[in-house]
């Protein structure tokens, strides 16, 4: 089996990434991070995820980017937003996360002698944040092949986002299709402890409304 890199948030796209990565025949080792973010009901999302679809690892590693703020997500001052998705880049877009997270899924690739990265972004159905679009999925996976031992050795390094151009419906479909149980899953910005969801925030919106276009049944555990 080949091995392969991939991104777990704990969230739905993530999953469904998993389940992709796993119908490839790829062995996964899943990497998620302690950054500093709201919550840690997604750190455990991201353990049940991995257990049920079959990663061959899990590591989670832990980046303070709660010393810099500058995100809701990362800095308990700035409130994540209630009032329904808003064109433009939204207060919960975290500086540089995805290239940091990315950075080190390609050190470990590098060390496991793979040559495959899985990352769940997502352009359609999303909160507008530059680094889920597809150029710039792109241009990580030309810095990558650049940047590495491998990559200048001639093995080519991809970075594989195959939900990058699939509405939130599809995705849960495709899910679905491939068994994935998105209970598990935690989506939430500011899920409390035990993971239920608040029902207001951009990423329950994208949710809830991809499971209801989906014709699926919500399985989402919200706070009352
Ligand atoms: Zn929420």
């Amino acid at each position: 089996m080949k091995p392969a890199v991939l991104l777990l948030s704990g969230g739905l796209d993530s999953a469904t990434c998993l389940a992709l990565a796993r119908r490839q025949g790829f062995d996964v080792y899943c990497l998620s991070f302690d950054y500093g973010q709201r919550h840690c009901a997604e750190l455990d999302a991201s353990r049940r995820v991995a257990a049920a679809l079959g990663a061959a690892e899990h590591r989670v590693i832990n980046f303070g980017l709660a010393q810099f703020g500058g995100s809701a997500l990362t800095d308990t001052n700035i409130a994540v937003p209630i009032g329904g998705v808003q064109p433009g880049i939204p207060v919960t877009y975290v500086p540089a996360r995805n290239t940091i997270m990315l950075s080190l899924a390609l050190a470990w690739a590098e060390v496991l002698g793979s040559r495959d990265i899985f990352v769940g972004v997502n352009a359609v159905d999303y909160s507008g944040y530059p680094d889920c679009r597809p150029e710039y999925i792109a241009a990580f996976e030309t810095m990558a092949n650049l940047a590495t031992k491998a990559g200048v050795e001639g093995v080519k390094l991809s970075v594989h986002a195959p939900l990058i151009n699939l509405s939130k419906a599809e995705i849960i479909r495709t899910g679905v299709a491939l068994g994935v149980d998105y209970g598990l899953t935690v989506s939430c910005y500011q899920a409390d402890a035990r993971g239920r969801a608040c029902g207001q925030c951009d990423s329950c919106r994208l949710r809830a409304e991809g499971f209801a276009a989906a014709g699926v049944a919500d399985p989402t555990s919200y706070l009352a």
